[in-house]
């Protein structure tokens, strides 16, 4: 920023902060984007609930109270503290025992009314502390409400006037649709309940609020902004944005904190590793063989790291090919294969069944596990990114920048990270294929397992092309800095 410019002020609002509560990749946006635009300049401060899992990370003693206030949810009354820690990143923690103190994030039958709860402690917070935000940060369903609450709810305020709101849709899948009590909880009127506002699909969106209210909507990949304005990624909400919102909607890729993951410096490595040592990336494939149980062979050494949900693709491993599951076809091509991740049962229990087919070749954690995720980017020659859709995936760049290269569907974020690797060019960071069928998938592991092999420099190739890209946050913090700078 130059010097003669106000220091624009931005609230970031995201119900998951790494490194204080994270299920996916949400949390390590909110964790690293706030961070970058204060080194860019501006002066950002970040909320969240106090789940019990902050309250462990951060205990109460530990952080300031500023405030505490009632707020109404229909006829129910409930209060909140507002904690504060002022130091790197300064951050509001929103106390509500009754709400947040549970374990994990969400999936409770209340989830409507404590994020409703959120939303209202949010849209208030702005008259009860020193800080009058520009911009008004949101990120998905969990923060929909907050651009229409600061429109309609505190318009005569002055604080409240200047304010510009930005909704950012990291998953539209997840829509936080319920039923009336929506509107009870937000006390809003009839007049919110039609189809030209809240109403959605027979319930009420939470999600539809925030496209509607904010002043700009953003995805977290430019090919996933136009993937939703379609009917088969828009989630029912495509017609929306293609014929009303497209004016004030746009696409800004992801990055990575690039110094927190770095395989030169990362603590939970056998061995430290950069573009100039790859020699030592093979030997924590080999160390990672070896405190695992695979067999120490030459073999290449497949990986899959994620949430393990139908968004995620890995159906396409029980698909048949030529009389045979896809991931059988695989299995004859002499990979070994590891999986860390939790989720549907349905995949938790076919991993446990490939498991049980493939016991030396294969290791499957059921886990959520930082740094064995890691330990396994490291690890792994080749790693696995099927999605039916992806909004943008952190899961691949974090592959790229361990020298673990990408085997991915060309959709969404996917389509606008990965390249296609070209044996003639040389250039080319992975694999991608279209059409979501398993064959293409075998015949992607088959392609790179015969690089890996027979084209041993090509291989590298990859991985040194993956490993020099840039995704540190930098080039997306301005692309957000040019978006709020607009709308003031
Ligand atoms: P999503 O947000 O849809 O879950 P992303 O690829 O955007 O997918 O982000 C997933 C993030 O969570 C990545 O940082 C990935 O390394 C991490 N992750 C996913 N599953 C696990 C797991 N079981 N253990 C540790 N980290 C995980």
């Amino acid at each position: 920023m130059t010097k003669n410019k106000k220091q624009l002020k931005c609230l970031f609002v995201s119900s998951e902060v790494v490194p204080f509560a994270k299920t996916g990749g949400l949390a390590d946006v909110a964790g690293a984007l706030p961070a970058e635009l204060i080194t860019l300049g501006l002066d950002v401060r970040v909320v969240l609930p106090y789940y019990r899992t902050v309250h462990f990370k951060l205990p109460e003693d530990q952080l300031t109270h500023v405030t505490g206030y009632n707020v109404s949810l229909g006829w129910r009354h409930q209060y909140a503290d507002i904690l504060y820690k002022s130091t790197d990143v300064p951050t509001y923690f929103i106390k509500n025992d009754h709400y947040f103190n549970r374990d994990g994030l969400y999936g409770y039958g209340d989830d409507c009314e404590r994020f409703a709860f959120f939303c209202k402690v949010v849209a208030e917070l702005i008259c009860r502390i020193d800080f009058v935000p520009d911009i008004v940060h949101c990120n998905d369903w969990q923060t929909g409400p907050i651009s229409l609450l600061i429109k309609d709810k505190y318009f005569w305020d002055l604080k409240y006037q200047n304010i510009k709101c930005v909704f950012t849709i990291h998953n539209m899948k997840y829509q936080g649709l319920f039923g009336r009590e929506v509107l009870d909880f937000l006390e809003l009127n009839d007049g919110y309940a039609n189809s030209d506002k809240l109403e959605f699909n027979g319930g009420y969106s939470f999600m539809k609020a925030g496209l509607l209210y904010a002043d700009h909507i953003n995805t977290v990949s430019p090919t996933y902004m136009e993937e939703l304005k379609t009917p088969t990624y828009g989630c029912g909400l495509d017609n929306l944005l293609r014929e009303q919102l497209y004016w004030k909607s746009s696409g800004i890729i992801n990055g990575i904190d690039t110094k927190r993951y770095n395989p030169k410096t990362d603590p939970a490595l056998y061995y430290n590793f950069d573009i100039n040592s790859l020699e030592l990336k093979e030997k924590n494939k080999k160390m990672f063989k070896k405190q695992y149980g695979l067999k120490e062979d030459n073999s290449m050494l497949v990986s899959i790291i994620s949430r393990l949900t139908d968004q995620k693709g890995f159906d396409l491993m029980k698909h048949t090919i030529f009389g045979q599951w896809v991931m059988d076809k695989i299995m004859e091509l002499g990979i070994q294969f590891v999986v860390l991740g939790t989720g549907d049962q349905e995949y938790e229990n076919m991993f446990r069944h490939f498991k049980y087919l493939y016991p030396d070749r294969s290791l499957v954690f059921l886990d959520f596990n930082e740094e064995l995720a890691q330990k396994i980017y490291a690890a792994s020659d080749v790693f696995l990114m099927p999605s039916y859709f992806e909004p943008c995936g952190l899961g691949q760049l974090m592959a790229m920048r361990y020298g673990a290269v990408p085997i991915v569907r060309q959709t969404g974020g996917l389509k606008d990270t990965v390249i296609h690797y070209n044996q003639k060019t040389k250039k080319g960071t992975g694999f991608e294929f279209v059409d979501y069928a398993g064959y293409w998938l075998y015949k992607k592991i088959e392609e790179a397992n015969n690089l890996y092999h027979h084209y041993p420099t090509d291989f590298k190739q990859i991985q040194l092309n993956a490993m020099s890209q840039d995704f540190a946050w930098e080039q997306s913090a301005k692309q957000y800095i040019q978006m709020y700078e607009m709308l003031i």
